[in-house]
């Protein structure tokens, strides 16, 4: 018997992220990459403009015009904002009528999870399914995610950290604590300002990428020239930030990221941490991009630690690998259904 095909060459997977959307379409890989950011008209509630132009806007908007990340922690926080930013991106990746495969956290409530399937067909999905992030991390990061064995992932996004142990096709453990990068570039917002100097979130992000770093390094004497704002005054003022104070900033929040991996590896079945403990874990999301994160890891729990080649985009590549699975997944469920006819 011939199975009718789905999809074809529109299947794609989007990666709906706190910080970044990354859409994957089968046959051609990454197609879209771009800030998960939109900006609005207050008055007309017009959309003006979405991705990479919209975060060029951020923090630099008359007042009617306000620019925001429609998602936090993970989470739709603005639902209608969402898909009208999933609708133009799919418009752009010429996606409409697609058989579509979204990423969720594996937090999220059925509630939240109908949102974005919801969101999916509103931007003009033929199908919308969902796969947990933590999954299609696994399968982009090339783990062994089918087989026996037990495999370690750790995703640190923009909102969110997930972690998750795999082994025969599924999630065994996991884990999510709401602490991504932006919770990083805020640690360092706070730390400045109790120096009394003012920064924006932007800048934050930028001392976090050129001067941030995981673990200590007393030669570590590297200093950047930010223009802030003094706290009390309220004037401009110039100052000299140094790497030791930035790295003080980030140790409240890594010190959570290695709790919730060192809480994950307890509640592991011996079999599978067995398994763990000699292959290690796998690092993917643009927060492990952080220097000395995977050292950090490394030296807290004793294990391999290793970072997939392009961790910014594993989770969309692992749904689009996913999405051949859907083919094989229904394939199965008509057998099983012609079967049961038979009997
Ligand atoms: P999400 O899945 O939530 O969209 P991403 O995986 O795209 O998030 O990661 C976004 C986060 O990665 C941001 O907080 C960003 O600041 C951070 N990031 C990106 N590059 C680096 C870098 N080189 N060093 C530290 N953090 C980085
Ligand atoms: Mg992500």
């Amino acid at each position: 018997m011939r199975l009718p095909r789905i999809g074809g060459a529109t299947d794609v997977a989007v990666d709906l992220g706190t910080a970044n959307t990354v859409v994957f379409r089968r046959g051609e890989g990454i197609v879209l990459f771009e800030p998960s950011v939109v900006a609005i008209d207050e008055r007309s509630r017009e959309v003006l403009a979405v991705g990479n132009e919209a975060r060029r806007m951020l923090g630099r908007t008359p007042a009617t015009i306000t620019a925001s990340r429609p998602l936090r922690h993970g989470v739709i926080a603005d639902f209608e904002t969402t898909e009208q930013m999933l609708r133009h991106f799919i418009r752009r990746v010429s996606g409409r009528g697609a058989e579509m495969i979204v990423c969720v956290p594996s937090a999220l409530t059925p509630v939240e999870r109908s949102a974005v399937v919801e969101a999916a067909l509103a931007a003009g999905a033929r199908n919308a399914h969902l796969i947990e992030e933590a999954l299609a991390a696994a399968i982009g990061a090339g783990l062994p995610v089918g087989e026996a064995v037990g495999s370690m992932v750790v995703d640190v996004g923009g909102g969110t950290t997930e972690l998750a142990v795999t082994a025969l096709g599924d999630i065994v453990v996991s884990g999510s604590l709401q602490v991504g990068g932006y919770d990083f570039d805020e640690a360092i917002v706070r730390w400045l300002q109790r120096e009394r100097l003012q920064v924006g979130q932007d800048q934050a992000e930028e001392l976090k990428i050129e001067l941030g770093s995981a673990i200590d390094d007393p030669d570590d004497l590297a200093t950047v020239e930010v223009a802030g704002r003094d706290a009390l005054s309220g004037m401009l003022r110039r100052a000299t930030v140094d790497a030791g104070q930035v790295r003080a900033a980030l140790a409240g929040p890594l010190r959570q990221i290695v709790e919730a991996v060192r809480d994950v590896l307890e509640r592991t079945p011996a079999e599978l941490s067995s398994d763990i403990a000699t292959r290690g874990m796998t690092l993917v999301g643009g927060g492990t991009l952080l220097r000395g994160f995977d050292e950090l890891l490394r030296r807290e729990t004793g294990l391999p630690v290793s970072r997939d080649s392009d961790p910014l985009t594993t989770v969309a590549r692992g749904a689009g690998a996913a999405l051949a699975e859907i083919d094989t997944l229904r394939a199965r469920e008509r057998s099983r259904k012609r079967q049961k006819r038979r009997r």
